[in-house]
């Protein structure tokens, strides 16, 4: 009898239960149906394909638009046993010979191909004639989207695989929560008749922060200090020079930092993403265009530099921290000159008014959560339509509620200054108009007779231009290209004093020891963390004799298990999440000794 999808999931994985929808997944692709699986970042969907590719027969075809992690991919599955390659230019043409001669004779569990190699003529001819099929995976079927920024234009001709390929189950999988991507999706690859798997996006183990205050660069070197030493980041910069310095900056601080983004020679990023995507203490300072496909469980936190570009985003970019499921934080630092940038962009596209009011809308929803002063996870997940019933505890707002003042008054004097002046002028020179400082250009302007000319005298600069910010950020100020504020008809209700207005004081989002309490340590209180480390160096020696990335070997959950119970024999060793029988049988021996040996050493001393 052949094994059931329990049996691979503890033989091959060695885990112990399915998690969620997988298994209503794996059981609707193994009885030839097809499926739309959404699912966050770091919830499960490989295996929602895998194993009925392993189970079904013939070959699990995966379509994956970054061919540059096909191998760590294929090296992972590997290690466990699985009889997985990749087709891509990068192979030579003996490899790609074998593999195409071992598709043909269904030794192969699971083939990966990008979009472009797999819609080739001759390919889709191959496939339809020589090889036997067990299933077709879509991974990232959100590059269907043409409203995405991740859009693939190949991906709309993915439809073909329905149209060319009937009674060949297709599972087309994303972490993309916005509810129109489905339906696009299902269009789009023509898989109306699809059932739709739909997981929580909440990813409960990432915790939110956000500050505006203060140096961001520095705020980000106390932040990795504190909480975050020798371990795995992104750093989200907008533009490439900031990229650079940013990474230069961390790399003087004696952070080992990497860069990456698209005016480097292609090279130079591939190789920095390997590196990144090996080691486990690595800092990557990035564009937006390191992202997609980045397949690394341990990264322990994500930072944005800079405001993204829209919560969809966000969520994207900050669910590339913690997939392991451990504890991981996603931090980011804005400023004015963010918010005044990203609203000029909307105002300034050739869009139509209808495109403008929806983009609009987007900025708003991103900047209600960046200047949140409830909970942020419930901000979150409620623009992807789910509730969440109680605040999480888990975020900046809810572990140290930001302290807010009536602003109502501070914000007339603000808008006045705007409007006395002509509505052109930026926010520099409004603060300074509100300080009464004096200059040629006021005086020649006729500013200095103004009623408003120095009544702000009693609030700072940063205080002031926190109220800009803030003003923008709730849309009762837009933007021209100059930079010059204009007033909205939300303005009103503030000026006439019919609406008071709260603001809150800006914070600095470093977490550390001061003013939010300590991150949750990265691992759970019964790991001993001197064994861990030990294991995670028997680890490095492993994948480097091997020259694959460390967690293809074991995650680091899976080594926090073993510290925690420190199995002494292969049979206690086979029960840890993580170990299944081709892993006990490569490296069982190797933890098993570097355990007791540890823990003979303890009791001795
Ligand atoms: P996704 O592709 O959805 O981001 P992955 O398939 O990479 O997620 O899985 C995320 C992590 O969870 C991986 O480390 C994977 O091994 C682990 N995992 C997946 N399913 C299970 C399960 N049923 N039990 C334990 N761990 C699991
Ligand atoms: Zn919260």
């Amino acid at each position: 009898m052949p094994p059931t999808p329990q049996q691979v999931l503890e033989t091959t994985f060695g885990y112990h239960a399915f998690r969620g929808e997988q298994q209503a997944v794996v059981e609707r692709v193994m009885a030839g149906g097809d499926a739309i699986v959404l699912m966050p970042t770091g919830g499960g969907k490989s295996l929602c394909y895998q194993i009925p590719a392993m189970l079904r027969p013939g070959v699990g075809i995966v379509v994956s638009p970054l061919i540059a992690l096909m191998q760590d991919q294929v090296d992972a599955l590997r290690q466990a046993g699985v009889r997985a390659a990749c087709l891509n230019s990068t192979l030579d043409a003996e490899t790609a010979r074998q593999v195409t001669r071992q598709a043909e004779a269904g030794e192969l569990d699971l083939l990966y191909m990008a979009p472009e190699r797999l819609l080739q003529a001759h390919t889709l001819d191959w496939l339809e004639h020589r090889v036997p099929l067990a299933l077709f995976a879509i991974d990232e079927a959100h590059c269907v989207s043409q409203w995405g920024h991740d859009f693939r234009p190949e991906y709309l001709q993915l439809a073909v695989l329905g149209e060319r390929f009937g009674g060949v189950p297709r599972i087309a999988l994303t972490a993309t929560a916005a509810p129109v991507t489905q339906a696009e999706i299902a269009q789009r690859l023509l898989m109306e008749d699809a059932q739709k798997f739909l997981a929580s996006f909440d990813r409960p183990n990432i915790r939110y922060r956000v500050g505006q205050h203060g140096d961001a660069r520095k705020a980000l070197l106390g932040f990795i200090r504190s909480d975050h030493d020798k371990q795995s980041g992104i750093v989200y910069c907008m533009t490439r020079k900031k990229v650079e310095q940013t990474a230069a900056f961390l790399s003087g601080q004696g952070v080992n930092a990497l860069a990456y983004h698209a005016g480097m020679a292609g090279e130079d990023r591939e190789a920095n993403a390997r590196l990144f995507q090996r080691s486990d203490d690595t800092v990557m300072c990035a564009t937006v265009a390191f992202g997609m496909g980045i397949d690394k469980p341990d990264v322990r936190f994500v930072a944005h530099m800079n405001l993204p570009r829209s919560v969809e985003a966000y969520y994207q970019e900050t669910g590339r921290a913690g997939r392991d499921g451990l504890p991981a934080q996603a931090w980011m630092h804005f400023g004015l000159s963010d918010v005044i940038q990203l609203r000029q962009w909307v105002e300034q596209t050739d869009a139509s008014e209808a495109h403008k009011r929806a983009e609009r809308s987007r900025l708003d929803a991103l900047l209600a959560y960046c200047e949140a002063v409830t909970c942020r996870r419930q901000l979150l997940l409620d623009y992807f339509g789910e509730a969440l019933e109680e605040p999480c505890g888990n975020c900046d707002t809810c572990l140290n509620p930001p302290d807010t003042w009536d602003a109502t008054e501070a914000a007339q004097k603000a808008l006045s200054a705007v409007y006395r002046t002509g509505q052109r002028f930026g926010v520099t020179y409004l603060v300074d108009v509100l300080h009464g400082k004096d200059s040629e250009r006021a005086e020649g302007l006729g500013h200095t007779s103004l009623n408003v000319w120095g009544a702000g005298s009693d609030v700072g600069q940063a205080a002031w231009r926190s109220v800009f910010r803030q003003l923008l950020a709730k849309g009762l100020l837009v933007a021209d290209e100059h930079g010059g504020l204009r007033m909205t008809p939300a303005c009103k209700p503030v000026l006439t004093g019919a609406q008071r207005l709260e603001l809150h004081k800006d914070v600095v989002a470093k977490s550390g020891g001061t003013k939010v309490k300590k991150a949750k340590k990265a691992l759970p209180g019964n790991v001993d963390e001197g064994l861990f480390e030990a294991l995670k160096s028997l680890r490095r020696d492993l994948a480097e004799d091997q020259g694959v990335p460390a967690y293809v070997i074991f995650h680091d959950a899976t080594l926090a298990e073993m510290a925690a119970h420190k199995p002494t024999d292969l049979q206690a060793f086979a029960e840890i999440s993580g170990v299944g029988a081709s892993k006990l049988d490569k490296y069982g021996e190797d933890f098993v000794r570097e355990i007791a040996n540890h823990e003979e050493e303890f009791a001795g001393s």
